[in-house]
């Protein structure tokens, strides 16, 4: 059996599960103190998985700490989130549930399932993006996610300021980056309202969309990815984001790269995903297989 755990910022969706296809138990666990929120899923797996789950996968919330030689390999570093920076959740429910585990971000995850079993299938690059409370990107080739020095942390880019548009902006790093501007944290620091309150109508819209339409012209700029998955809280808010995305892409692109899915066929190559709010889960569970068949193979060799 594999287990898995979608680790957000507000609570943990945990699953065990037989493979990907196939959950056996799923349930959400506030995130509280990490102690108290660590002991209620390692009950979880425990109970929901009789004993024999025999590899976790996890993705979370980062920023993450995902050099396999650092002292610190799993850690969730430098987050705002009171009382979680340095928690080490794969060494945690490693041990405790005595199996092999894998971390990625919680958008790392999303994409491996999303380019698998979703939007991204048949295609060999993808990049997926979510814009809610926060924005992040995985880049995903082959079915794995881009990572290097670290994971990319593509949410913090410096957009082009819209003409219209003097917020200062969130983040507590750079203040106007992309997240600081666009991001649902940034709608309701400018509103006093939750992106579900904001008219469709709104001439919001379109300096968010301005913004992201930026961010995926750079994104087509540096790395080329066959289609670009867009999901999360802003575009779940208002369907018709997509298409005034697809127009700024297209406007700050200036018909410079020359494809046939950037001018005729956008709207084949900016999608929202197919697998909903089941991607987060569907990619741990996949992370769970990859920690499984590592353990196997080192095993083999021993
Ligand atoms: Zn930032």
């Amino acid at each position: 059996m594999l287990a898995a755990v979608e680790a957000g910022g507000t609570k943990m969706i945990c699953a065990v599960a037989r493979d990907p296809a196939t959950i056996l138990h799923q349930t959400s666990i506030p995130t509280t103190a990490p102690g108290e929120t660590i002991a209620a899923m390692v009950a979880f797996f425990r109970a929901a998985g009789e004993g024999k789950v025999q590899a976790i996968g996890i993705g979370c919330f980062g920023p993450l700490d995902l050099e396999p030689t650092s002292p610190g390999f799993g850690a969730i570093t430098r987050t705002p989130k009171l009382g979680w920076s340095g928690v080490n959740l794969r060494r945690a429910l490693s041990e405790a549930v005595r199996c092999p585990a894998v971390i990625d971000t919680d958008v790392a995850a999303s994409g491996i399932a999303e380019a698998a079993f979703g939007a991204g299938q048949g295609l060999r690059s993808m990049a997926y993006v979510t814009v809610g409370t926060g924005i992040g990107g995985a880049l995903i080739r082959d079915g794995q996610p881009l990572c290097g020095l670290t994971h990319p942390e593509m949410g913090h880019i410096r957009p082009r300021r819209h003409p219209q548009d003097r917020f200062a902006g969130v983040c507590p790093f750079h203040g106007d980056c992309l997240e600081g501007l666009a991001s649902g944290a940034a709608v309701f620091a400018r509103r006093g309202q939750m992106l579900s309150e904001i008219n469709p109508d709104d001439v919001l819209w379109e300096v968010l969309s301005d913004y992201l339409g930026q961010f995926c012209a750079t994104l087509v700029l540096m790395a080329s990815p066959q289609r670009i998955v867009i999901g999360g809280g802003v575009p779940d808010s208002n369907p018709g984001l997509f298409a005034l995305v697809r127009r700024s892409t297209r406007a700050s692109l200036g018909e410079y790269v020359q494809a046939a899915v950037l001018s005729d066929a956008i709207d084949s190559y900016i999608v929202p995903p197919a697998l909903g709010a089941h991607a987060g889960l569907v990619g741990a569970l996949m992370l769970a297989q990859r920690a499984q068949a590592h353990e196997g193979s080192s095993q083999r060799s021993r």
